[in-house]
This record gives structure tokens, C-alpha cells and sequence, in this order.
């Protein structure tokens, strides 16, 4: 198993009482439920309570072994995966294998966005923007200067699906319900938020009706929505962004967030050169409709790697995926107890070199997205909810999914300081974090924070 996401996990999950051992080898020690990475980038709840450890998930699961590291080969002839930790290099020989490596961000051919705009992909990712968010209110407290501290108000969020609508809500309610009474020089209800899509709507996977509803409850909430706007240069203190008529306008912001496109993971591009499967723009890789590899059966590549009949690249789909491969392995299991040898066997484990096992087929359960506290929208079949109800869906659902006990009480705690009340329980950041990826160090020469109170200020005590 290759990855330990909604896919490696539930896939493994799925195995323990089949009569396999299995081995799960990701580059993180934990499960993380992507979801709720903003809730973590703005001081909500902790990376804990998002991303448990999977030895521990796994912990009764005595078929199943979990490894640390980062695969950097597969080898389908000799059916072997290679990793890395540090230094060190490990070969694994498999008889089945599961790959479910995820996405990354994708930044449409211009990489160098990410040192500026970081995406929300990973624990790193979340913290680093919690750094950036916080930080950026910490610095305008101690400006001098008007148009760098607008600058440092001033967030941006590109990319207005799920993730975007989520996030730039979540910052807006921090500046005007969380920090309104915390700072001294500054008016945290003041802040700009901005959320940019090239797109002519907001949440277009949800229809007219919903994104009408989600546009209207963001500009509520101080949401300032900009559609139709590409964005084409990023730095240090702004983006540079260009309208559907070719005219370019600049937006001054030091703390900016992508949430736009995502890549499939590499190992996609690898297993395809070998099985002459094809990649779409978007690197996921052309699977058979029972979720294996072209002349490879005993290899199933699940969620957001996959192009299938247009799938959305969304958790249910490595979760159904993942219980499809192990219906199938615990199937090939028991056609192999019971003697049936089938004629042109592959040379491990008896599977025939042209199986095609039952089709994959994925239940859509829906979509839903928050907007700010008490308002959602959520697509479920032909029900189309917003505002209170989808909102009480949506907690419910991402409850049932938060994988453990603990981590369902304390998540709910923090939800209740957060949304009942004012507070944010997580907003801890270290040095490292604000000053992540040197981020301020771009800010320029110009730049000159001071601890000294303006005229007519009491200076601190
Ligand atoms: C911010 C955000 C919000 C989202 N919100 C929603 C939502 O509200 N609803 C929804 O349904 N979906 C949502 N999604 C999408 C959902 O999280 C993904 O579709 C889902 O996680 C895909 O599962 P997966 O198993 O394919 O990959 P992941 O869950 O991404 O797991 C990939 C695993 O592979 C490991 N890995 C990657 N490369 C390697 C390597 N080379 N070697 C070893 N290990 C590797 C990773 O460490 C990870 O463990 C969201 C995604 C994001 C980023």
C-alpha cells in the first residue's frame, strides 16, 4: 500500500481479516483528512486533531505493517517498490500493490508561485499559513507605514472552489469576530479578503443556485470576491492578476494562499511509462475500470491518482476505491483457495496477466462546503441545501470521518470555543513559522517594522 490517505487507509482497513500481511508505506507518519487543513491554518483546531498517527490507527491491525518513507520507484516487471528515508534506501518485493499517493498543488506551470503562495496540501502547509496569517497581523500592529501595513492587512486567497470559499471565510471571521479586541494600533476588522478566481463563479461544481447563495453570504461576511481574474504574477508583496479583457491590475498583499489546481502525483507519470497507460493534463493515470494497470492486475492505483469517467478528485472516491481493490484481492484470495488456476498465471501470486475483475462503481454522496460559522452549502443528490441545515450536515459528516474517538471530543470542543464562542484554541506559532520560507525576508529594504509607539502612544509597558 502506497500512501496512507483516505485511500492506503481505508484500502488497509478493508484487508484485516483477509489472510494477506500488508505493508503501508507513506512519506508522513499520519492520516491526514485534507477537509479540514484550513480549520488548522487558522488557528481552529490543532494538526493533531486532523492528522492522527497511523501506526496508532493500525495499532490492532496485526496484518498489517506501517512504514516511513517516500517512494521514489516501482518497478512493475520486477514488482518491487523502492523508498528513501534520509539516507537510507529499502527495496520491497509485493505480490499486490496499492498506489494511492494523492495530488499535489498545482500552480499551472508557474512552480515559483508556491514560495509565495503556498498551497494546502499538507500539515506543513497548514502551519506555514497559520505563520503567514497570524504574522502578518502581528507585523501591521508594529508598521509606521500606511501602505505596508494595508499591504500586510490584505489577504488574498486564489481559487474559489471548496478550499478557497472555506479559507477566505475563515479569515474573515478571524479579522472581524476572533482579533477585533486584541490589538492596539490596528482595527483587525479593518483587513481586506480577497478571494480571486479565473473562473466566472464561485463554487461552479455546486451550480448556479448554490454559488449564488455562496457569493452572496461571503460578501456578508466581508468577503471581497473578484471573478474572472487570472492571476499571472505572484511575489513577495502582491499578485498581479488579469482580467477576461487582457488588462492587468496589481494587488498589494504580503500573505496569499493558492488554492487553485491540483497534480496528480508523480508516481503516476512512473507507472505509466512502464504500462503505456495515459496521463491526463492533470498527471492521473488512465485506469482500467476496476482500478488496475493496464496488463497488471495485481496493481490498483485509487483517488485522486486516477482518470476514470470523470471522477472529482474528492475522499469518497479513495475510500469506495479503496474497499473495491480489497473486495478484489480478498476475491482473488478465495478463487486461489478454492484451486481455480486460471491459464496464463502471472508468475507470484495465480492472477491472470489479462483479468479484468468487476468494474469500479462510485456512489456519489455528495458535496458540501462551509462558508463562515452556521452557513454551508451542500449538494446531495437533487437536495440542494444551504445556509443552517447544510452547515449542521456538514459537522456531522466531517465528525463521522475524523478517524478516532478523542480526536472527535476535542475537535468538537474546539468548534464550540471557535463557533459558538470567539476564541481560536490553535493559534500557537513559532519564530520558524512566521518567517517561514523566509517569506518576509521579501518584503524588500523599505521594510521596517518598529517596536517604538507612534506619537501620542503610551509606550509599551
Ligand atoms: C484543502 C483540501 C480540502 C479538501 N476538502 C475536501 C472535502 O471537503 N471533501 C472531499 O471529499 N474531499 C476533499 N478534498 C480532497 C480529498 O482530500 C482527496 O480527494 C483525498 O485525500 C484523496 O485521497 P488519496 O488517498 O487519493 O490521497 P491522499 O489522501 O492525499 O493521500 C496520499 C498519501 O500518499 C502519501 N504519499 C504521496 N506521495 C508519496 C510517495 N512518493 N511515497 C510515499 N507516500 C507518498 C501521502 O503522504 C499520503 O499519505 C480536499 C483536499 C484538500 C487538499
Amino acid at each position: 500500500m502506497i500512501g496512507s490517505g483516505f485511500g492506503g487507509l481505508f484500502t488497509t482497513q478493508a484487508l484485516k481479516h483477509a489472510e494477506v500481511d500488508v505493508t503501508m508505506i507513506a512519506r508522513t507518519n499520519h492520516h491526514l483528512f485534507q477537509p479540514l487543513l484550513y480549520q488548522v491554518a487558522t488557528g481552529i483546531l490543532s494538526e493533531g486533531e486532523i492528522a492522527p498517527s497511523t501506526r496508532e490507527i493500525l495499532r490492532r491491525q496485526g496484518n498489517a505493517r506501517v512504514l516511513l518513507g517516500e517512494v521514489t520507484d516501482i518497478d512493475l516487471t520486477a514488482r518491487t517498490v523502492t523508498s528513501k528515508v534520509l539516507d537510507q534506501t529499502g527495496v520491497m518485493k509485493y505480490d499486490s500493490l496499492v498506489v494511492a499517493a494523492g495530488s499535489g498543488q498545482s500552480y499551472f506551470g508557474n512552480d515559483h508561485f508556491a514560495y509565495f503562495a503556498p498551497g494546502m496540501k499538507s500539515i506543513d502547509d497548514a502551519l506555514e499559513l497559520r505563520g503567514r496569517i497570524f504574522g502578518c497581523f502581528e507585523l501591521a500592529e508594529l508598521v509606521e507605514d500606511d501602505a505596508q501595513r494595508a499591504r500586510l492587512m490584505t489577504f488574498v486567497v486564489v481559487g474559489a472552489g471548496p478550499t478557497g470559499v472555506e479559507m477566505a471565510g475563515q479569515i474573515a471571521e478571524l479579522a472581524h469576530r476572533t482579533l477585533r479586541h486584541e490589538f492596539r494600533r490596528i482595527d483587525p476588522r479593518s483587513a481586506t479578503v480577497i478571494l480571486l478566481d479565473a473562473a466566472p463563479a464561485v463554487l461552479g461544481s455546486f451550480g448556479d443556485r448554490l454559488g449564488a447563495k455562496a457569493l452572496a453570504k461571503l460578501s456578508r461576511i466581508g468577503v471581497e470576491v473578484q471573478l474572472g481574474a487570472k492571476v499571472v504574477g505572484v511575489d513577495g508583496t502582491g499578485l498581479d492578476v488579469e482580467d477576461a479583457q487582457g488588462q492587468r491590475r496589481r494587488i498589494e498583499s504580503v500573505c496569499k494562499v493558492w488554492a487553485a489546481g491540483v497534480q496528480a502525483s508523480a508516481l503516476g507519470a512512473l507507472l505509466a511509462r512502464q504500462c503505456g497507460a495515459e496521463l491526463d493534463r492533470a498527471g492521473r493515470i488512465r485506469v482500467r475500470p476496476d482500478l488496475t494497470l493496464p496488463g497488471h492486475p495485481e496493481v490498483f492505483v485509487l483517488g485522486d491518482m486516477i482518470a476514470l469517467d470523470d471522477l472529482p478528485g474528492v475522499a469518497q472516491v479513495a475510500v469506495q476505491g479503496g474497499r473495491h481493490a480489497a473486495r478484489e484481492i480478498r476475491a482473488r484470495l478465495a478463487e486461489k483457495s478454492a484451486g481455480a488456476r486460471p491459464a496464463e498465471t502471472s508468475a507470484v501470486d495465480g492472477v491472470a496477466a489479462d483479468r479484468v475483475g468487476p468494474a469500479f462503481e462510485y456512489h456519489d454522496k455528495g458535496s458540501m462546503a462551509t462558508i463562515s460559522r452556521f452557513s454551508a452549502v451542500a449538494s446531495v443528490g437533487r437536495l440542494r441545501l444551504s445556509g443552517l441545515t447544510a452547515w449542521l450536515m456538514w459537522l456531522a459528516v466531517h465528525l463521522i470521518y475524523l478517524i478516532g474517538f478523542k480526536h472527535r471530543v476535542t475537535t468538537l470542543l474546539h468548534w464550540a470555543v471557535s463557533f459558538v464562542g470567539r476564541g481560536r484554541s490553535e493559534r500557537t506559532v513559532t519564530h520558524q513559522q512566521i518567517f517561514a520560507r523566509q517569506a518576509f525576508d521579501q518584503l524588500g529594504d523599505e521594510f521596517s517594522p518598529t517596536l517604538s509607539p507612534r506619537p501620542g502612544q503610551d509606550p509599551p509597558s
